[in-house]
């Protein structure tokens, strides 16, 4: 059985990056830069006041010092003012600074009488002066290819002028949960079945991932029509398929690939849950054969198809991943099996605790967990011991 990181570099080795789309800013959010960009602009883009009080010449500034007050300049259009030593000019914050003067002596060390304003605290030349490009210089790197744009982005672009940018388009995805015993959200379940939940659990994976969900279908565990939903599928970039990929009688959707022409990379992965996971490719689109029980396909989404998605909506290597922060453990924890075992738990205040029942088809244990631990083959973990864990949510 192939390991998750050759598994991996197998999945991403056949996955290639979307051609980039203009977006405007916030529909950029969470996406990829699709170029490098630089600075059009210094930031701040002019040299201006830090704060509300006086622009003034700082050598004309020691204590007790009287400035004769000869004009006012307030956040918005320069006035171009100008000033020379003995004189003050009102000033507010982000303020143009006036020509002539050094620095702001902020309002709360100077007293106003009338015309003209004390100086109550000397004052250092520069001092309350943001100068022009002192945050970022004109021509300088602001974006890399693969990077993703988070808020912070956002701001410094508009404070570009930049409206909107190039990222990487979402990759369009199928999904297909198949199981006969399944009953669709909305009918009564008969005796013995239940509630098909993963494409609903696997839409949110897709769109929090920054896919596009274009199909969603509920399949039969028969032949002919698993192939045809399948076929239309195939049709989006990348196909996600639910259960039918162990190794049962009703287990059909690799003969259905096959007869699609599909060709299967890799069946079969050395990682708990997910054992059964595939990966094949038709023309045009990617398909993931994901296990049929909720937290081995919400697992399996986590290891391959959310990176897989990230990469073609066009986010760099370091991107690919999830998060991680050093936890430590609330109790002790082992791994008797022969495969990584990945434990859901949560992260809160530093302590990573395991949440309910650790067994694939436990979906609530699932539901309480915003992290990912893995124990390795024969590992044993001590309560307090620190790890690494990955973070989902
Ligand atoms: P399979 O991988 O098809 O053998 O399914 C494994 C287990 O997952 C079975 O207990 C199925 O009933 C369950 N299962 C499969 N698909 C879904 C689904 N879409 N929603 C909820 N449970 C599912
Ligand atoms: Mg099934």
């Amino acid at each position: 059985m192939i390991s998750e990181t050759a598994a991996l570099a197998a999945v991403l080795a056949e996955i290639f990056p979307k051609p980039g789309v203009r977006a405007p800013l916030i529909d950029s959010l969470g996406r990829f830069s699709a170029r490098d960009l630089r600075a059009l602009r210094a930031l701040p883009p002019f040299d201006n006041s830090a704060m509300d009080g006086y622009a003034v010449i700082a050598a004309s500034c020691r204590e007790e010092a009287r400035l004769r007050v000869v004009g006012e300049q307030s956040a918005g259009l320069d006035l171009r003012l100008t000033m020379k030593a003995g004189e003050a000019i009102r000033i507010f914050t982000g303020a143009p600074m006036p020509s002539g003067a050094d620095a702001v002596l902020m309002q709360e060390d100077a007293t106003r009488e009338g015309e003209t304003v004390v100086v109550r605290s000397a004052v250092a030349e520069g001092e309350f002066v943001r100068r022009k490009g002192c945050d970022l210089a004109s021509g300088q790197k602001i974006l890399t290819r693969g990077d993703e744009i988070n808020p912070q982005i956002l701001g410094l672009l508009a404070s570009q002028g930049i409206a909107e940018i190039e990222v990487g388009a979402r990759p369009r995805v199928s999904i297909v949960a198949t199981g006969d015993e399944l009953a669709r959200l909305g009918d009564m379940p008969l005796p013995g079945q239940i509630f098909e939940s993963n494409s609903i659990m696997l839409q949110a994976l897709v769109l929090s991932a920054g896919g596009e969900v274009t199909m969603v279908e509920h399949a039969p565990d028969r032949l002919e029509p698993l192939t045809e939903i399948l076929r239309r599928g195939l049709q989006s970039d990348v196909l996600i398929v639910s259960g039918g990929v162990s190794v049962g009688d009703r287990d059909l959707v690799k003969p259905s690939l096959g007869t699609l022409g599909a060709k299967i990379d890799l069946w079969r992965v050395a990682i708990k849950p997910g054992k059964p996971f595939l990966f094949g490719r038709a023309p045009g689109c990617s398909i993931f054969g994901l296990p049929g029980n909720p937290v081995s396909a919400f697992v399996t989404f986590l290891r391959f198809v959310r990176p897989a998605l990230r990469k073609m909506a066009g986010a760099s290597e370091e991107n690919l991943g999830l998060g991680t922060a050093t936890a430590q453990l609330a109790g002790d924890l082992a791994n008797g099996g022969d495969r990584p075992h990945y434990l859901r738990g949560r992260l809160h205040a530093g302590v990573f605790t395991v949440t309910g029942r650790q067994e694939s088809h436990a979906l609530f244990g699932l539901s309480q967990a915003n992290a990912l631990l893995s124990v390795e083959p024969g590992e044993e973990l001590a309560k307090g011991a620190s790890v690494i864990v990955e973070i989902f949510a």
